[in-house]
């Protein structure tokens, strides 16, 4: 979402050609740049002792009654591997233990104009029971073959399922 007002001052933005030559929204009373960057947003593909995966009903757009794996913003005060932690325990109410790296996706949601940068590891359930929380209503365990692709909310999940299923010969 384009800002329409300088968060110093209060006055009206306006677009300019800043110092690298890309418009930017700029105060013409105060001097304020806006510089727009993408959000980072950390998860999991969390597996229990039998193998399966815990999957979250979405409570909230994007993918509002969709699923998807545990993940969120990041916190200006954390790493991204505590910001992977942090959503799975608020999302599910499961305590993991972090793996391997499943990768590093861009992605875009046009209808806010916003852009962000999703990291998700594999994890491995260590403690708790699946339980809704924040941002969802529900949270589930499911085998591999029993997870509803179709019903995934975002198509970086769903490559990021793939990757997990060859990286273990599934
Ligand atoms: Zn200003």
């Amino acid at each position: 979402m384009q800002p329409k007002f300088c968060a110093r001052c209060g006055h009206a933005l306006e677009m300019r050609a800043v110092e690298d030559h890309r418009l930017r929204p700029a105060c013409p009373a105060c001097g304020y740049i806006v510089y727009q960057n993408p959000l980072i947003a950390a998860g999991v593909i969390a597996e229990r002792g039998d193998g399966k995966i815990v999957l979250v009903l979405r409570g909230e757009n994007p993918g509002k009654g969709l699923c998807g794996f545990p993940s969120g913003f990041m916190e200006i005060d954390e790493t991204v591997q505590a910001a992977a932690q942090r959503e799975c325990l608020e999302e599910t109410g499961l305590t993991i233990e972090l793996g391997d790296l499943l990768g590093v996706w861009s992605y875009h949601h046009e209808y806010k104009q916003s852009s962000g940068v999703l990291v998700l590891y594999a994890a491995r359930v260590v403690g708790g029971e699946p339980r809704p929380g924040s941002d969802s209503v529900a949270a589930k365990f499911f085998a591999l073959d029993e997870i509803p692709i179709e019903q995934l909310a975002f198509t970086t999940h769903r490559e990021a399922l793939a990757r997990w299923a060859k990286a273990r010969g599934r």
